[in-house]
């Protein structure tokens, strides 16, 4: 397995390369990916520049047409791609399968942007002159993404980017790099030039050099909360553009009016879908105290029977965890959580059978979680529920805001003024009423606050406001010379 670089699949110069390993079961090494260093980023970003010549001169909707195709063929790939996802990430095929049609959403969305990106244009304050504004793609994006969503999350940046009329060099986490391969291999069969889609592999060397290279002009990232930030601060000392997608600790609030059957359904695809390795995973539980009780007993009987097992198994619920790193991380803080609080389910590894081959671990919930546990304050990024007492709706809300973080929220009630104070007070960027933290939709602003990211919102149409600059112009028609703000006014 190599890196794509202008067109071509190569080695890392150095020769240097790691291992992808299946997380539901280590015998079964998937194969060898380019540690890539410096040289290959620069080789990479090389011959982005150059390509980015011709393609911003393409007209956008030729570039749309390209990744209409390339829609198609995610489409067309699907049954193929989920299960190599799968296989090297973890999740289960009907959720892998959910990852790429985000893709396909994405491409047909940002297809049909490219006979949009709208500029705008304003009255001038002079006689016979007109001005307007548009937007300029920017020039070589560098992309660095995590694991969790191989196809989607690279595809709210990628895609945008491209159709903006930018060129990309690609670094996807060193834990899912065969579905980056392939979606290489779609955007080539789409019709994508050489130069303007590039993927260079290897882990924190490589994505800092691309950080670092002089001729990346934006950097997209999603990832933990301490990379991106670290990032962020590189980037401003060099003047870069950067978007940032990271941590989350995201809650679910039951009001004691709510559709208890409905909030069940939902906070079990929340907490445990994805295995929690979800950004927006609904990892607290806010419960009103008068259904407190009754939602924890009949939330444990139904979280004790979710099937936790290797994701391609059609009967499958929960896969692994993504790694060994990853596994010693979410057990670290069980531990953390025995001391804090009571553990009402699973609190361990799971090594059932073939499980012991992977990483696995029981669904975990606690119960009497204090606003200042660990377990209620950091990201565990694992099948692991915190659940808290609330005694109203300003409790509740107030719960939820004490947080670094704030991706994504969600209330279950039939009180529509409880629904609406919740809207405008939850401090996240996305909130969801009587649904789960987890669903965004392509066509949505995507993004949060506070820990979660630095302002920009990826999907939909203000994604195009991280990989575009504005041009204003200004067309003076009147044949003499007009001074703004001197010759209309009297001085
Ligand atoms: P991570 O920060 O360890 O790695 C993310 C990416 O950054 C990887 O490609 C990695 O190789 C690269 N990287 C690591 N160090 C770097 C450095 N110094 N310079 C440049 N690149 C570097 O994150 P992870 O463990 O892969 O992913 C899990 C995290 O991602 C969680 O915190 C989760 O919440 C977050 N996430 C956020 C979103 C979102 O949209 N907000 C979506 C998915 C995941």
């Amino acid at each position: 397995m190599k890196n794509y670089i202008n067109g071509t699949w190569r080695d890392a110069r150095s020769g240097r390369t790691f291992s992808n390993i299946n997380p539901a079961d280590h015998r079964d090494v998937i194969g060898a990916f380019p540690l890539s260093d410096a040289t290959d980023v620069a080789d990479a970003v090389e011959a982005a520049s150059q390509a980015f010549h011709d393609w911003r001169r393409t007209p956008a909707p030729k570039r749309g047409d390209i990744l209409r195709i390339a829609g198609d063929i995610f489409a067309r790939r699907k049954d193929e791609l989920a299960a190599i996802m799968t296989r090297e990430m973890g999740k289960t095929i009907t959720e892998t399968k959910g990852d790429i049609q985000e893709a396909i959403d994405t491409a047909y969305y940002a297809a049909t942007e490219t006979r949009r990106l709208f500029g705008y244009n304003t009255p001038s304050e002079m006689a016979d002159k007109m001005n307007l504004s548009f937007r300029m793609p920017i020039g070589v994006c560098g992309i660095i993404t995590a694991w969790n969503f191989p196809i989607a999350v690279p595809s709210w940046k990628i895609l945008p980017a491209l159709a903006c009329g930018n060129t990309v060099v690609f670094k996807p986490s060193d834990d899912s790099p065969h579905s980056a391969n392939i979606f290489a291999e779609i955007l080539e069969e789409a019709g994508i030039p050489p130069g303007v889609f590039n993927v260079v592999h290897g882990q924190a060397e490589a994505g800092s050099a691309i950080v670092e290279h002089p001729d990346v002009r934006v950097v997209g990232f999603t990832g933990s909360t301490a990379t991106g930030t670290a990032i962020a601060s590189r980037c401003g000392e060099l003047n870069k553009k950067v978007s940032l997608e990271m941590g989350g600790k995201n809650a679910q609030i039951v009001l004691a009016d709510a559709d208890l059957e409905l909030a069940l359904e939902g906070v079990l695809w929340g907490a445990f879908g994805t295995t929690g390795q979800r950004c927006t995973a609904t990892s607290r539980l806010i419960l009103h105290e008068d259904i407190h009780d009754e939602f924890v007993e009949r939330l444990v009987r139904a979280a004790s029977t979710l099937i936790v097992g290797n994701g391609t198994l059609p009967a499958t619920q929960v896969g692994p965890v993504i790694n060994t790193k990853q596994l010693e991380k979410i057990l670290h803080y069980i531990d953390i959580g025995m001391g804090e609080a009571t553990c009402v389910l699973g609190g361990k590894r799971d090594t059932d059978g073939d499980k012991a081959y992977g990483t696995f671990v029981k669904p975990t919930i606690f119960t009497n979680v204090s606003r200042a546990a660990r377990i209620f304050r950091e990201e565990i990024f694992g099948p692991v529920l915190s659940v808290t007492k609330c005694t109203s709706l300003e409790h509740a809300i107030d719960l939820v805001n004490d947080s670094a973080y704030g991706l994504s929220s969600s209330i279950y009630t039939r009180d529509v003024n409880a629904a609406f104070v919740a809207v405008r007070e939850l401090e996240t960027g996305i909130t969801y009423i009587n649904a789960p933290t987890i669903g965004a939709e392509a066509h949505m602003p995507f993004g949060g606050v506070k820990g979660t990211g630095n302002g920009h919102r990826e999907g939909g149409w203000t994604v195009f406001d991280i990989f575009t600059e504005w041009k204003s112009v200004y067309i003076d028609y009147s044949g003499k010379l007009q001074r703004a703000q001197i010759d209309n006014y009297d001085n």
